[in-house]
């Protein structure tokens, strides 16, 4: 099943907007997995706002709330992890005392108990093996025997672990496209308890939207501009796109691998040479498909990777063996504005520099600046992953573009013409 089929599907699925929450108890899959700092205070809450359309209109119809998220990657109960540290903040947003279940097992009470207008937070679901269905505390040393029985073990618990969350509730929704692209127990095995009541939250439809605006209702031109790291993480992506865009911008870490396929001098700049035979084929079905790749011209250098450290501007084709590609220079990106101010559709994930380190930012806050403008013209823009977001918001800039997405993975999975599983558990 591909992206494509997901206009069918559609039409199977409740929506949230047609559905009378009033008595009734939603049990919300959002994604809370906020970043924190050390004393446990939340650093960004976007993702806590952008679910709250969703949590109000239930609490509005008279419906109560039994919500349930993630929170990092904890292996077993570990309060550094824990959802309690977000409960008063969604207190605020919500606008009503929000309770808290301390283990998202033993809530049912809880749960039961929920009149019409309140809201309960269960404790962060990861705390279990079973939300992602993989074993843990397994030796180094388990046989292929051990690990397959450990496997079947928690796939096993898993169906008591589902049948549990679900029977605290009377309809299910999915609003965490964050995390959309995993088959989770909250996130997709969960919805065939609810055959006729399971639909998709405004954040979730409004992702769906903004993904179909991309890859199937896209004004031309369309511009794809991909950077970040790797050609390896990205690289079904790639070629997922050159199917379907004008123009495709490479920048990034990844842009090195294809100079040096191209016989450019890349020095010590990130560069994968076991991608050189995918990144000449990338090379060679882009001019067959007359799309327009574009990739940097020219580069700022730096002798170490340190923010502090000498920089230097070479033509990205010659960089001297002691000097590494760090962020894009002006001449690249006078060349990415043209395409971008030209394009009527752009999608962007990911950074065209070291991002982190604020003297090889100026190139992606560039970027997001020029797609600020481009929407001013008119333009439909969609930005997603953690540094394109971070430039975004930097600049001020996330309501002056049309779309910022809440789930890189998950955005550029579907990308890849992916349906996700949380999409396609709604929607079956
Ligand atoms: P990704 O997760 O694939 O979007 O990659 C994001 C990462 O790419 C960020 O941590 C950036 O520091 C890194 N990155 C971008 N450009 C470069 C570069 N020229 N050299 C090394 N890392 C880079």
């Amino acid at each position: 099943m591909s992206w494509n089929n997901i206009n069918i599907l559609y039409t199977m699925q409740q929506f949230i907007d047609k559905y009378d929450f009033s008595g009734k108890k939603a049990i919300v899959r959002v994604d809370f997995n906020v970043p924190l700092n050390e004393n446990f205070e939340i650093t960004d809450d976007t993702r806590i706002r952008r679910a709250m359309p969703t949590l109000k209109k239930v609490l509005a119809e008279g419906g109560s709330l039994i919500i349930m998220s993630h929170l990092g990657r904890p292996k077993k109960v570990d309060p550094k992890f824990s959802l309690q540290h977000i409960v008063a903040r969604v207190s605020e947003c919500l606008g009503v005392p929000v309770q808290f279940a301390p283990d998202c097992m033993k809530a049912a009470e809880q749960a039961a108990a929920l009149k019409p207008g309140e809201a309960l937070l269960l404790e962060n679901l990861r705390y279990y093996a079973e939300e992602e269905g993989k074993p843990r505390g397994l030796a180094e040393d388990a046989t292929e025997e051990e690990k397959k029985a450990a496997k079947k073990a928690v796939k096993e618990s898993q169906k008591a672990f589902v049948k549990t969350l679900a029977g605290y509730a009377d309809c299910y929704i999915n609003d965490a496209f964050g995390t959309a692209h995993r088959a989770h127990a909250s996130t997709a095995l969960i919805a065939e308890f609810f055959p006729n009541d399971k639909m998709f939250g405004y954040l979730m439809e409004g992702e769906i939207k903004a993904i179909d605006n991309i890859l199937k209702n896209a004004q031309r031109p369309l511009t794809a501009i991909i950077g970040g790291s790797k050609v390896s993480s990205k690289l079904a992506v790639l070629k997922n796109l050159l199917g379907k865009v004008d123009n495709l911008i490479i920048g990034g870490g990844m842009g090195y691998t294809f100079i040096k396929a191209q016989g450019g001098h890349v020095g010590l700049s990130l560069h994968e040479d076991e991608l050189i035979p995918d990144a000449l084929e990338i090379l060679k079905e882009a001019k067959e498909r007359g799309v327009n790749l574009s990739l940097s011209v020219a580069t700022v250098c730096a002798q170490s990777f340190d923010n502090d450290a000498p920089r230097q501007i070479f033509p990205i084709t010659q960089i001297p063996d002691d000097w590494e590609g760090m962020d894009a220079a002006p001449a690249s990106l006078e060349n990415w504005k043209k395409i971008i101010l030209s394009s009527k559709t752009i999608l962007w994930n990911g950074p065209v520099g070291v991002f982190e380190l604020p003297n090889f930012a100026k190139g992606t806050l560039q970027i997001a600046e020029d797609l600020a403008e481009a929407t001013r013209m008119g333009a439909y823009t969609l930005v997603g992953g953690g540094d394109s977001v971070a430039a975004v918001t930097q600049m001020g800039y996330a309501d002056k573009v049309s779309y910022v997405s809440t789930g890189g993975g998950a955005m550029l999975e579907a990308i890849e013409g992916k349906i996700l599983p949380g999409i396609a558990a709604i929607q079956d």
